[in-house]
Parts: C-alpha cells; sequence; structure tokens
C-alpha cells in the first residue's frame, strides 16, 4: 500500500486539487492496512476512479483512496473485472467475444469501478441491466461485504452504494451471447437513418463504432477538454407548476411520465437561457452541448460552482426549476 501525502488528484476538470492523504490499494491484504490507518487518523474519505465525475476541491482535507485492482477473467456465464479496468476497454473487450448488451454504453469516461455508483447509463442502455453482483471493502468496519444486482437498488443514475463507506474491488457482470441489439434510441435511429445504415447486418462493433461517433460530435474528450460530463440531471417536476410565462411548453424538451409529473431535458432549458449568462474567464457552456462545463484548465471548485450556480438561479427564476447538480462535488 502506497500512502503518499500532500499529493495532487489528477480530475478530468483539471482543478489543481491535492489531498492531505493519497492512498494507492493493490491487492486485498491492503484493505486491513488502509482500515487501520483510517481508524488512526479520524480523516474523511474519498474513493475515486478516474475522477470523471468528480468536482475536487483545490485542497481535501483528508483521505483519497484509489483502489487498483485490474483482473479480467472470463467465465461461463459470467466475467468478473477489476475495479480500475477502464470502463471503455471492457467494453471493447465484451464486443470482441461477442457479448451483447455493453455497446450502448462504449466511450463512457472512467472505470469499472465507478460504473454501479451513479448506474452509469446511455443510448437506452443502463449498466444496472448487466451487472451480476458488486464485490465491496468497507472501510468503516473492516467487512467484505458482496451486493447482488438487487440489493445495489439501482434507479435513474443512482444506486445504494452512493454516499457509502465501501470500496468497490471487483464487479461480476453477466454475460449474453443471444443477438439483442438496442437501436430504439431517437439518436441512434437518426444516424442509421442519415447515413443509410443496413441495421439487419450491423456488427456489435459497428454498433459501438455508431455510438462512439454520435457520442464524439455532441460530447468533448475530457483528455483534451476539461470537463465531468453532464452537470445537471434532467428535473422531474409537475407540469403545470413550469413557469410558462417566458416561453411555452413546446419550446422545452419534455417526457410525460404521468397524468401530473414530467421529466425535463435540462439541456433546453440551458440552451434556452444560455445567452443571458455571464460568463466568467474560466468556466463556459460547451457548444455542442448545454448541459456540459467545461472550463479553460485554471478553474477552482469556486469557479465551476460560482458559475453552475448563475445558471441554476437563472433557470429557476425562469422556468421554476431547481437543477440538480449530477457529479460529485467534494468539500474541502
Ligand atoms: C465527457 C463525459 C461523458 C460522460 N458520459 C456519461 C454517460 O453517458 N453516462 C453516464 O452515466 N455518465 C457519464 N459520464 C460520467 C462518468 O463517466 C461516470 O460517472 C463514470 O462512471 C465515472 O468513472 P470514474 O472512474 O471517473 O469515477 P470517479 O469520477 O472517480 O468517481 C465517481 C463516483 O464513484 C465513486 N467511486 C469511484 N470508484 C469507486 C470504487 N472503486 N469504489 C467505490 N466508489 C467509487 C466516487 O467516490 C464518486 O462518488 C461522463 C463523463 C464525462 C467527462
Amino acid at each position: 500500500m502506497k500512502i503518499l501525502e500532500n499529493h495532487p488528484v489528477e480530475n478530468s476538470l483539471q482543478i489543481n486539487s491535492i489531498s492531505k492523504y493519497y492512498i494507492e490499494v493493490e491487492n486485498k491484504d491492503d484493505f486491513h492496512k488502509l482500515h487501520n490507518f483510517i481508524l488512526k487518523n479520524n480523516l474523511p474519505v474519498l474513493v475515486v476512479g478516474e475522477c470523471t465525475n468528480i468536482v475536487m476541491p483545490d485542497f481535501f482535507d483528508g483521505i483519497v483512496v484509489r483502489p487498483l485492482f485490474n483482473n479480467l477473467n472470463i467465465n461461463k456465464n459470467y466475467v468478473s473485472v477489476g475495479c480500475s479496468v477502464s470502463w471503455h476497454e471492457f467494453v471493447l473487450k465484451m464486443i470482441d467475444r461477442s457479448i451483447y448488451g455493453f455497446e450502448n454504453l462504449s466511450l463512457i469516461p472512467g472505470s469499472v469501478g465507478a460504473a454501479p455508483i451513479q448506474n452509469i447509463g446511455a443510448y437506452g442502455q443502463d449498466v444496472s441491466k448487466l451487472i451480476k453482483q458488486v464485490d465491496c471493502f468497507n472501510y468503516e468496519d473492516g467487512k467484505y461485504i458482496t451486493l447482488s444486482n438487487k440489493e445495489c437498488n439501482f434507479s435513474y443514475r443512482n444506486s445504494i452504494l452512493k454516499n457509502n463507506n465501501l470500496i468497490i474491488y471487483n464487479i461480476d457482470f453477466h454475460t449474453n451471447n443471444k443477438k439483442i441489439f438496442n437501436l430504439e434510441y431517437q439518436s441512434i435511429d437518426k444516424y442509421i437513418n442519415a447515413n443509410n445504415v443496413d441495421v439487419n447486418n450491423l456488427s456489435l462493433k459497428e454498433i459501438s463504432n455508431i455510438i462512439c461517433d454520435i457520442r464524439n460530435l455532441v460530447l468533448p474528450d475530457p483528455k483534451k477538454v476539461p470537463n465531468v460530463g453532464s452537470f445537471f440531471k434532467n428535473s422531474i417536476v409537475k407540469k403545470d407548476e413550469i413557469n410558462t410565462t417566458y416561453f411555452k411548453y413546446d419550446d422545452l424538451v419534455l417526457w410525460q411520465l404521468d397524468d401530473q409529473y414530467v421529466k425535463v431535458g435540462s439541456a433546453r432549458l440551458i440552451e434556452l437561457i444560455k445567452n443571458d449568462i455571464n460568463t466568467n474567464s474560466s468556466v463556459f457552456i460547451y457548444k455542442n452541448h448545454s448541459l456540459i462545463l467545461i472550463t479553460d484548465s485554471n478553474a477552482s471548485q469556486a469557479d465551476v460552482l460560482k458559475f453552475a450556480n448563475t445558471i441554476k438561479q437563472k433557470v429557476f427564476n425562469t422556468f421554476n426549476i431547481l437543477l440538480e447538480v449530477e457529479p460529485m462535488v467534494v468539500a474541502s
């Protein structure tokens, strides 16, 4: 186990962030040493993967834990994968072995271990549909626990694993060899029609390539442009409580959930008000996707949150809708 003091924490927003302690856990023996260290120091703990969904503080007065487990074992009906394997690399390996269900989740940044935390999803697929079980170490009580899919209590961008004391070190995924594609999502359908794609002869790899093409058109590469993906969730509100003084329902993207409630596309809300937002010098709304905040690599956590709050306030004043931040915001 490596314990580093006052160590930088790399993150995709490129906030200059330092942690009092930064610990790399490389095997299961390390977990007990880690548990003792945590008990002795009584500091806040933050488990990280690749930090593509975390807004880090400039200084974290606590212990950052980076578990490094790179195993990948394919069994008869499931595959066991270590938490630090890159999500996209893993998806490509599943595609190579003709295992279905992962292709729509191509190119989502980050590690395998973080995937169940917010139940990552895209283009009509959620990782919760693929997970068999999640192996964890509880750094508070020093015990191991395996959670079945059901016990993870997955929902839209959420699970029981969020804000927990658990370190996920391994995940078992179901392996499905039956040819079932999920091409219903609107932007996939649009791409297929626009490019005259013959859906009857598509391979898994070709679907993955289509997803990558679509994503590359609208999403910035976090290795080149600092960002954490969607900064706000879509809100669920009562339709008649939306303020329609400035914009009509038809101007918005609404998914009717029942008689009263609708899910509101946050990207469209921001699109409609973004010209009224004064940007500071270091944080901006991404030109191809209004839900994504990008920086010029010089932003602090405070700069990012201040800009996000300006957007939240403007959206609230215009539509009476309170946006909720999607990535984890870590206190200093
Ligand atoms: C350009 C871009 C596009 C994105 N697109 C999507 C998308 O389409 N769909 C989607 O769902 N998300 C998307 N995201 C968000 C991000 O890719 C996911 O949330 C991803 O799972 C984060 O992985 P990570 O390794 O970087 O996790 P981190 O950012 O390091 O951590 C995220 C959360 O997981 C916890 N965590 C991480 N690893 C572990 C572990 N081993 N054990 C316990 N807790 C852990 C952290 O404490 C934190 O709460 C996007 C992000 C970017 C930058």
